[in-house]
Formats: C-alpha cells, sequence, structure tokens
C-alpha cells in the first residue's frame, strides 16, 4: 500500500511523483549528525523526513542517513555545499558528496509509479500505434499516387480515343467521300444506260417506221 500526499491537482490515474527517500551523507563529520545539521544539509535536496536508527544513536560514524522526500522528476543532486559562503565567515565549508536508497521507479510518460519510462508499455504502444499510422499514411499517399497515374493514364486513353475518333471522323469523311463518288458514279452509269435505253427505244421506233414503210412500199407494189 502506498500513501501519497493530497494536492490540488490530484489525479486518481496518475501517482505524485513526491517519495520518501533515503540520502546517504558518506564522509560528514560525526559532530554534525545531529538533526540540526542533517536537516539544514539536505535541505536542498528535498524535504527532510527523519534520521535513521544509527544516525539517531550515533553509532556509525562513517556516515549519517536521512530519510527525504525528494522530487522524481527532478534531477539528483550529487553533492552539496555545507558551511557559508561568504568571505568573512570564520567556518570553512566543504563539498559533501550525496548517495540515494530505495530510489522508486517513476515513469514520466504515463506518470505511474512502479516502471521507468524506457520500460513503459503505455508508450510503446504508442509508438507502435504512430508506426502503423504512418505506414497507413504511406499507404494511402501511394494509393493516392497509383489512382492519379490511372487518371492519367485514362485522360492520355481519351485524349487518343478522341484522337481516334477524330481519326475515325475523318474515315468516315473519306468513306463517305467514297461513297459520294460511287454514288455519282453510279448516277452516270444509270443516266448513260438510261440514254442506251432511250437510243434503243429511238432506234426502235425507227425501225419500225421503216418497216412499215418497206411494208407499205410492199402492199403498193
Ligand atoms: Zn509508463
Amino acid at each position: 500500500m502506498w500513501l501519497q500526499k493530497w494536492s490540488l491537482d490530484f489525479k486518481p490515474e496518475e501517482d505524485l511523483p513526491i517519495a520518501p527517500v533515503c540520502v546517504l551523507l558518506p564522509g560528514l563529520p560525526f559532530h554534525m549528525h545531529t538533526w540540526h545539521y542533517v536537516k539544514q544539509v539536505v535541505s536542498n535536496v528535498g524535504t527532510p523526513l527523519e534520521m535513521d536508527m544509527a544516525t539517531r544513536g550515533i553509532t556509525r560514524p562513517s556516515m549519517a542517513k536521512v530519510r527525504v522526500e525528494i522530487d522524481l522528476l527532478k534531477p539528483l543532486l550529487e553533492t552539496v555545499y555545507v558551511g557559508s559562503k561568504k568571505e568573512d565567515s570564520p567556518l570553512e565549508g566543504f563539498v559533501q558528496k550525496l548517495e540515494y536508497e530505495g530510489i522508486p521507479k517513476y515513469c514520466k510518460f504515463c506518470k505511474k509509479l512502479g516502471h521507468l519510462m524506457i520500460n513503459c508499455r503505455v508508450l510503446e504502444r504508442k509508438k507502435a500505434n504512430e508506426t502503423k499510422e504512418e505506414v497507413v499514411v504511406t499507404n494511402k499517399s501511394i494509393t493516392e499516387t497509383e489512382v492519379t497515374i490511372e487518371e492519367r493514364k485514362e485522360e492520355n486513353q481519351s485524349v487518343k480515343g478522341k484522337d481516334s475518333m477524330q481519326g475515325q471522323n475523318s474515315n468516315k469523311q473519306a468513306t463517305n467521300k467514297e461513297k459520294h463518288h460511287t454514288l455519282e458514279e453510279r448516277i452516270t452509269e444509270k443516266v448513260a444506260i438510261t440514254t442506251k435505253e432511250d437510243n434503243t427505244i429511238v432506234n426502235n421506233e425507227e425501225e419500225k417506221q421503216r418497216r412499215r414503210r418497206r411494208e407499205i412500199t410492199r402492199r403498193c407494189l
């Protein structure tokens, strides 16, 4: 069970990035293993909560250990300067090394405790979906390009078709001309035939008249 501080921007689906962490102060002067000094040393790291039992009992001179509530989103300090930086200060300051124990894993992406962002499944799923979307978009653009190509092909074909239509039309015209020619020729032929026939008729009439005359001449003889 994990108890957290309540805050105004509390969201039940998210974990607060605030957690108690053990801060080790190796080499801290032994006379400073008191709450008064320790809380000042770690004040830049976070909110000091309590010293561990060994520090409280002054039984471990090598280092002090203190529980500090830290913000997991902030980078962890590796050192802290202890002392006054004023030039006229009688006490000389020093750099205190900081070590940490029990830092909980916190995912900066889904804002949950228990795993780091590098192992975040939510982020993995999001990336996978984005990749899918990219693939879909790429496919879509490919299809669009294909469609455009097809459209262009169709346009070309229709232009060709028009050309061929025009060609056909000219062919038709040519055919019509031919037909026209043929018709004229036929008419001429027919006229010629008719003239021939007329001639024949005329010739026949003349022949008849001649025969009649011959008959009449014979009768008279
Ligand atoms: Zn996560």
